[in-house]
């Protein structure tokens, strides 16, 4: 079920017209009513906008309703996602080559807890905004790309199983956007047809193309630009090399969480039992809240490994708490940290 979102603590933000004074006769504008509210999610938050409307204080001129204009502008007619969200977001997939669960995860980060589904069509709507603007960029760059022709980046995104495309080419030195497009297909006519030809009408000369290794991408660009020099992109290949060793870490993870979880359930029990006077059992509790905490570790695709820093924050405790045992400081009744096994055990498990 959805959950109604809470409304109650979300600040409140008024924006009026710039103009004051009216610009025919020179009156006082006064406040006539609120022309439209909504909840904003913005970069920096949830906000409630109001945008309120002014009019001539004079009955002459007072049928002309002036407005915020950085109310207008602060996100597309009748969204509730601001532009500087959408523009993030793009940013991060397009420029910074994130996949969809680091940008969720950066979204987390800023308390802006976005749905995949939600995330992708922010995307969507990048694409739409990039489109609108590009033409005038293209022209504005028109000398340099006739004198040193373009290299072209192509870079797709399917986002889940039987769902559109998104597709954007940018010329890689200018790092300029030339086409984005959403198609319902990745196949290689497709890609030629609305990606590569739009390029190439564009008349300059087509130098090189950059890639994910992707099959149709290649056809289509063998298919369109015939002889142009073609290289994988560096980002996509080690973002795929890298997803069997993060599936590798995962699995890891899960053993490591589920084989400790239940070594610590007795202890935890036996400490809760005994004397809250006792200093060593304060020390332990200590130590099985710092388990509990490197327990809860989440991995993001492709680099940021939750297993290996799982494994290393084990090995931390295990060493720092020998250290006390060896001082006499607590008594070794914490078999399960202060055993070897699980952390060799689990090294096997690693992929070589
Ligand atoms: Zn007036």
């Amino acid at each position: 079920m959805r959950k109604a979102k809470n409304n109650k603590n979300v600040p409140k933000r008024y924006y009026r017209p710039t103009l004051t004074t009216c610009p025919r006769c020179g009156a006082l504008l006064r406040r006539c009513w609120t022309l439209w509210d909504k909840y904003l999610v913005t970069l920096a938050g949830r906000v409630h906008i109001f945008s309120l409307g002014y009019s001539c204080s004079r009955p002459r001129c007072s049928q002309i309703i002036y407005r915020s204009v950085d109310a207008e502008q602060m996100s597309p007619k009748g969204y509730s996602f601001g532009f500087d969200l959408i523009v993030q977001i793009g940013w991060w997939r397009f420029w910074e080559h994130r996949t969809l669960d680091e940008i969720a995860m950066l979204l987390k980060a800023k308390h802006l807890p976005i749905s995949r589904r939600h995330i992708l069509n922010l995307i969507g709507d990048f694409l739409a905004l990039l489109r609108a603007a590009q033409p005038a960029k293209i022209e504005a760059h028109r000398d340099y790309f006739q004198r040193h022709g373009l290299v072209l980046s192509l870079d797709g995104m399917e986002p889940e199983q039987g769902n559109e495309m998104l597709f954007i080419v940018r010329e890689a030195n200018l790092d300029l956007t030339l086409v984005a497009e959403t198609l319902y297909s990745s196949r290689a006519d497709l890609i030629s047809r609305q990606l590569l030809e739009p390029v190439k009408a564009l008349g300059f000369r087509i130098r090189a193309v950059v890639s994910d290794a992707d099959k149709n991408i290649r056809r289509a660009v063998e298919a369109s630009l015939s002889g142009c020099p073609h290289q994988a992109c560096q980002v996509h290949c080690l973002c795929e090399a890298g997803q069997p060793i993060f599936e590798a870490d995962r699995a890891m993870k899960t053993d490591l969480r589920r084989d400790i979880r239940a070594k610590l359930r007795p202890i935890s029990r036996g400490l809760s039992q005994s004397s809250q006077e006792d200093p060593q059992v304060a020390v332990l509790t200590d130590y099985s809240e710092a388990l509990r905490d490197a327990l809860r570790a989440d991995g993001v695709s492709p680099f940021k490994l939750a297993g290996l820093k799982l494994y290393a924050e084990l090995q931390r405790l295990e060493t720092s708490l020998r250290h006390c045992q060896k001082k006499g400081g607590i008594l070794s009744c914490l078999p399960c940290l202060t055993s070897r096994p699980f952390a060799t055990n689990m090294l096997s498990r690693m992929p070589n």
